[in-house]
Parts: C-alpha cells; structure tokens; sequence
C-alpha cells in the first residue's frame, strides 16, 4: 500500500499468521489482515501455480509456498509483482528460484528504491525501531525481476491463460492480472477495498487509473481480488471509477477557482482512509497533478 516502513502499526502483540481462502475452483488468496487486510492471489494451472504478490514478509511467504505447493502438488513456475510498494514486494526471497516478473517499470523502480531507500543503513534504523521485528526485518531481501513486460503478457497452460496488464494509478508502475477461465480479477491496489483509494504515490497517475478502470469493465468479471481488503464484485469498480472522476472534478474545480488543495470539496465515500494522512496527502498530489494537466 504505502511507503511507510513501519508495520506494526497498532503497537499490538505480533501476530504474522496468514489464511489461505478460495475465491474458484483454480484460483485462491492468502490474507494477511494485520497489515491492512493485504492479499496476494494464486491461480493453479494443469502443470504449474502463478503467484500475484509475495505478501509481506519472507517468512509469510515461505509458509504461503510451502502450503500451496503440497496441496496442489505442483510447482510454482511465476511470481507476479503488481508494483513497487514494499508490503507487495519485502516477501520475495523464498520465490527467488522462480521466475519474478512485473511491467518494466516496476523493475525502474525497485532499482530506484534499492538504491536510494531499501539501503542496509535504513533497514538497521527500522530494526532499532521496531527491535520486536528484527527477526523479520533480516530476512528481507529485494530482488529486482529479471523478467518485464511492456503492456501486456499472456502465460498459457492447455486450455487455461493468465494475463497480465500494465495499468499505473495507484503507482506509475501499478498492473494486475486477469485470469479468464474463471472471470477473476487481481486488481493490486488499484483497489483497496473497504478504504478510501490509496492515492498520493509520487509516481501514480490518477488519469491512468481511471482509463484502465474503464478497460478492467470491459473485462468479464466474477469477483475482484483486490491488493488490501475483502474480495468484492465488479461492481466495485465502477463505484471507485465515479468516486475518481469525481474526486478529478473537484480538484479542478477548485484549481480553476484558484483555491488551495485544503479547500477541494472532497466528494462522500463510504470509506475511510487506512491512515488519517492519506487524504490530506491525495489532495495535494491530485492538486499537483491537474494543476499540470492539459488534456
Ligand atoms: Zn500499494
């Protein structure tokens, strides 16, 4: 979801375990719902499993691995990164025989992040404050896939396909996948379902996320695995697409209008932001971002 290194948010006694629930007969989820409901997805093919995000922490991951491959019996073959944010990436080092891969972009960033951020200097500051998490933290390793695509890649096994699409929004580097057989979406966090839309990444983009919103309705659609929260309908989708062209209007409303991004009349949702920052944060990005915009 975010950039925040911190994730113990609630201070509460550490509890990693993970649930393995199915969404269709080829395709399941593992939830992680201490760090804000956060999901990876799985879909089993004849001869292989994919899986769309590592979870959090190595430790979860491996357990996760370990749980799919003995009861499908099958290997996984591919991990499909969604994008750079590090709750979707700091579990990947028990994957790290398969086959990684993600939008070009994505491999951009984390190159980024790696060197800049995700340094041993700033995982020794999150060790010293979080010590109840050094264990955890030790394990992590970032590993920039060696695989990219540009808009789309296509995994077929006998009659069932996966397919992949770069989308940006939530990230400039955002994609989901989309597994026809059974009509299900894993949408990463261009949605974050049960919460106000995770808006403010500097590098997201609110316009390509509303035009691929409008492309996933294209798409025949069952159910939504989102990155954060339950699994919900199609439905969904369309909601959040008019909460964005709202939210859209009303920034420029108010650039036109020469007010600051404090004063944008912020349309209802029914959901409330993970952290009270995220708002407050979005509304400077979109203000930005429209402030530059020329359609
Ligand atoms: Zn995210």
């Amino acid at each position: 979801m975010i950039n925040n290194k911190s994730i113990n948010m609630n201070k509460k006694p550490i509890d990693i375990s993970i649930e393995l629930k199915e969404v269709s007969p080829h395709a399941i989820i593992a939830n992680y719902k201490d760090y804000f409901d956060l999901n990876a997805g799985v879909v089993i093919l004849d001869n292989f499993i994919i899986v769309i995000d590592p979870l959090l922490l190595p430790r979860q991951a491996k357990e996760f691995r370990d749980k799919l491959e003995k009861k499908y019996g099958l290997p996984v073959k591919y991990l499909f990164i969604t994008h750079y944010h590090s709750d979707h990436v700091f579990g990947v080092a028990p994957f790290k025989d398969v086959e990684i891969f993600g939008c070009y972009d994505l491999i951009e960033n984390l190159k980024e992040k790696k060197e800049k951020a995700w340094t041993e200097e700033a995982f020794n500051e999150w060790k010293k404050s979080e010590p109840e998490y050094a264990q955890f933290i030790d394990e992590i390793e970032i590993i920039i896939p060696e695989k990219g695509f540009d808009k789309k890649r296509v995994i077929t096994d006998n009659a069932l396909q996966v397919e992949f699409y770069y989308s940006g929004g939530h990230t400039g580097c955002s994609s989901y996948a989309y597994f026809p057989n059974e009509k299900i979406l894993f949408a990463g966090d261009e949605i974050a379902a049960g919460f106000w839309p995770f808006i403010s990444d500097p590098t997201g983009d609110p316009e390509k996320w509303i035009k691929s919103f409008e492309f996933m309705l294209t798409l025949n659609i069952e159910a939504v695995v989102p990155g954060h929260g339950p699994i919900v309908k199609k439905n969904y989708i369309k909601e959040e697409l008019t909460f964005l062209n709202d939210l859209k209007n009303a920034v420029l409303k108010a650039i036109s209008e020469n007010k600051e991004p404090k004063e944008i009349n912020v349309p209802k949702s029914a959901y409330k932001p993970a952290e009270d920052w995220q708002i407050p944060r979005a509304l400077d990005f979109l203000h930005n971002y429209y402030s530059n915009y020329r359609k």
